[in-house]
């Protein structure tokens, strides 16, 4: 129970069971990858069958995340786009002056210059997505140093494809998707959460759960809406 093999950047969750074989899954929708061993398999024999096996894992976790891809966005004007677990109307206007980005109600108004390609204006979207992360993110790492007793030396944004965070505990930083910012707040929380309680328990192992159903009861739920919300367009620039 509470073992992780870790290959880069996938992390397989081992079961022990009284089982003949090793058996690996990939699962959806968010490909998240299981295997369980026979009680007696040592740990390092079951990580060489993982690794043997890697190329069939990614093509599994691509196809459910092309299944559940958004379609690809072309920041125009009338598209819609994710803020904080909400829709909005993107509108598009072309204006020789330093590009921004203004939210009016239930509008993002992107303000480019003109001939910007899509991609132009994809990074000043990004930009933008960056700029209200770090509005978001340093108060509620604070409400959370008080509460679990840990300090983050410091946290990063990252466009991630196969994670929504991740912790060195060691160094005691934090990584954020900045893809968080389209989901609801409360889910951005909850991974800050779920990655501050790494630097007490760095392993997904009984204590780790323990530690965070204690300070954040409704793990369950959020980490199933996260898994439920579309994932991120991966195209994305
Ligand atoms: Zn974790």
């Amino acid at each position: 129970m509470g073992e992780v093999i870790e290959i880069g950047d996938l992390a397989i969750d081992v079961t022990r069971k009284d089982v003949k074989n090793v058996h690996l899954s990939v699962h959806p929708p968010d490909g998240r990858v299981t295997l369980v061993a026979p009680t007696s398999t040592r740990i390092d024999v079951a990580r060489a069958y993982a690794i043997t096996r890697i190329g069939w894992i990614r093509q599994q976790q691509e196809q459910f995340r092309s299944q559940a891809r958004e379609a690809p966005r072309a920041f125009v004007g009338r598209e819609t786009h994710y803020l904080w677990g909400r829709h909005h109307l993107l509108r598009v206007t072309a204006l020789d002056a330093k590009p921004e980005v203004r939210l009016d109600h239930r509008t993002i108004h992107l303000q480019v210059r003109p001939g910007t390609t899509r991609d132009g204006r994809a990074k000043v979207i990004h930009s933008w997505h960056l700029k209200l992360l770090h509005s978001a993110v340093p108060a509620i790492i604070e409400k959370w140093e008080c509460h679990i007793g840990v300090k983050v030396r410091r946290y990063f944004l990252q466009r991630m494809t196969t994670k929504w965070g991740s912790c060195n505990s060691k160094a005691g930083t934090i990584r954020l998707n900045t893809e968080l910012v389209k989901k609801p707040r409360d889910l951005l929380e909850y991974v800050i959460v779920h990655e501050m309680v790494h630097i007490l328990e760095p392993a997904h192992s009984p204590r780790f759960f323990a530690l965070l159903s204690e300070y954040y009861p409704s793990w369950r739920e959020a980490r199933r809406e996260l898994n439920e919300l579309p994932v991120p367009q991966l195209t994305e620039k």
